[in-house]
């Protein structure tokens, strides 16, 4: 028997007014609308649907060719294992299992990764999950079939590929260390504002290094060839002035009014979040040596990962990796013995560096976690307060940027400030700028008219938003000095 409703008033098309308020706000429901695996529009869904398993089906392939590289019985068995849970893990995104908790394996992050599953996804799956969760998620169940192991809780399945790019990427490499090699100073008998004037140049144009530096991320380089990996990474002044249109909402003229005052003002200390190992942390370097050399920053802190993660990202291991093959490798064997030495001196200067506390390497748990970056303060204060004592935090990269903004469909027009809520509005909240090439759905700062720019080029460049072609550089003044408070 079916009910005839003739005479109810008819259903209404409900609008939702975004942003939500802040206290409707939660993981599974962010500011605006989020991404997830099953909109069959999005990054998200191909993500999902197909890069996930491809990258899987790789790190596989890595761990058989360790595998058949291994004597010991007791770790090949031990191996063998860990293959078979990434087996697992690749059927239950196939399947788009529903998201478990994480296993204690002695992490310093389980409690806050199942605090999050408990309170947000409890029922979820990969595919109805926002993305960036469901994503992050995957890394960590990878991290987890080898860190319940017993011989290969380091094993890195994508140690091998990041050397590679960084190896293969020569022409690059060399053209920084071969002008960067002699430590920065002014000409003669400059006068003051002009000795300012030449370091605003070298400023803006290494900071357009490091920001493009992100072009080579290998998670979503997988089906390049090296020519177009080559012509992303050129490094030449025509191509630069070039670029500098494709960055769409760019605060780098605020961002060096802001360094320029740290010498004098503050005592310098720069935090970079990281992204990805072997060029892209090259590039980072090379720019955190010339606030350094320049007197800009007195000190620079890197801030990276504690495991493998989102394929390229930076861990301790991948730092230490760059530093020594510069100075002891045989990475680039047709290299000239000029070439090699300017990257040896470049290298020892950077471990000087170390040694003497100018650099400093970091990995706090909070940034392998599913948590955006709005719960930062509240997830992670020790860290909020770390980072609120620095003068400049800057965020390299895709995942850095959409977890600032929380990853979801905020138009392009929104400000920064606004999109990255708490980061720049709590008491304390340190001075945030991200550098990021747009390799995802998320774009925000592209200021009044950024919506009409939005919509032209979805029309005219379709896939202008995992391209990498465009970028932004967006600054948030946030509320340096302020007492750090918490609820
Ligand atoms: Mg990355």
């Amino acid at each position: 028997m079916s009910l005839t409703l003739s005479h109810l008033p008819s259903k209404k098309d409900i609008k939702v007014v975004y942003p939500r308020s802040p206290s409707t706000i939660d993981p599974n429901n962010p500011p605006w609308p989020a991404f997830r695996g099953y909109h069959t529009y999005s990054f998200a869904y191909a993500t999902m649907g197909h890069r996930l398993p491809t990258i899987l089906g790789k790190a596989i392939d890595d761990v058989i060719e360790t595998l058949n590289q291994e004597s010991e019985e007791e770790k090949v068995v031990d191996l063998v294992q860990c293959i078979e849970r990434m087996d697992k893990l690749k059927e239950d995104l196939h399947a788009h299992a529903r998201l478990r908790p994480i296993i204690d394996d002695g992490e310093a992050d389980v409690a806050l990764w199942n605090k999050e599953i408990a309170k947000y996804f409890q029922g979820k799956d990969f595919m109805n999950a926002p993305w960036l969760f469901a994503e992050a998620y995957k890394y960590r169940r990878l991290r987890e079939c080898f860190s319940v192991s017993k011989y290969w809780h380091h094993y890195d399945v994508f140690f091998r590929q990041k050397c590679d790019t960084f190896a293969r990427s020569n022409d690059a490499v060399f053209e920084l260390s071969t002008r960067f090699v002699e430590p920065f100073k002014h000409q003669e008998g400059l006068a003051d504002d002009a000795k300012l004037e030449a370091e605003r140049l070298m400023f803006m144009e290494l900071t357009q290094i490091c920001l493009w530096g992100n072009s080579t991320d290998l998670s979503l380089l997988i089906n390049m060839t090296e020519e177009q990996i080559k012509s992303l990474q050129s490094t030449g002044g025509e191509n630069l002035a070039a670029t500098e249109k494709n960055i769409l909402g760019n605060h780098m003229a605020r961002l060096w009014e802001v360094v320029k005052e740290m010498r004098n003002k503050t005592g310098g200390r720069v935090d970079f979040v990281l992204d990805n190992a072997g060029f892209e942390l090259y590039c980072d370097c090379v720019y955190a040596d010339f606030l350094i050399q320049s007197g800009l920053a007195k000190e620079v802190r890197f801030h990276g990962k504690r495991y493998p993660w989102f394929v390229s990202d930076v861990t301790k291991k991948d730092w230490n990796w760059l530093l020594n093959s510069m100075v002891y490798g045989h990475l680039f064997r047709n290299a000239s013995d000029q070439e090699v030495e300017s990257l040896r001196r470049l290298g020892l200067r950077w471990k000087q560096y170390e040694q003497e506390g100018k650099w400093v390497y970091e990995q706090h748990p909070f940034w392998c976690t599913g948590y955006t970056f709005w719960d930062l303060h509240n997830e992670a204060p020790d860290l909020f307060l770390h980072l609120s004592r620095s003068d400049l935090v800057i965020f390299k990269g895709d995942l850095n940027h959409r977890k600032l903004t929380y990853d979801c469909a905020a138009p392009s027009s929104t400000e920064f400030e606004v999109a990255i809520g708490p980061m720049a509005s709590a008491a304390g909240a340190p001075r945030v700028c991200s550098m990021r090439t747009i390799k995802s759905d998320v774009v925000v700062g592209l200021g009044s008219d950024g919506d009409e720019l939005s919509e032209r080029l979805e029309k005219e460049e379709p896939g202008w938003k995992i391209s990498g072609k465009y970028a932004v550089v967006l600054l948030s003044e946030g509320r340096p000095g302020e007492k750090v408070r918490f609820a």
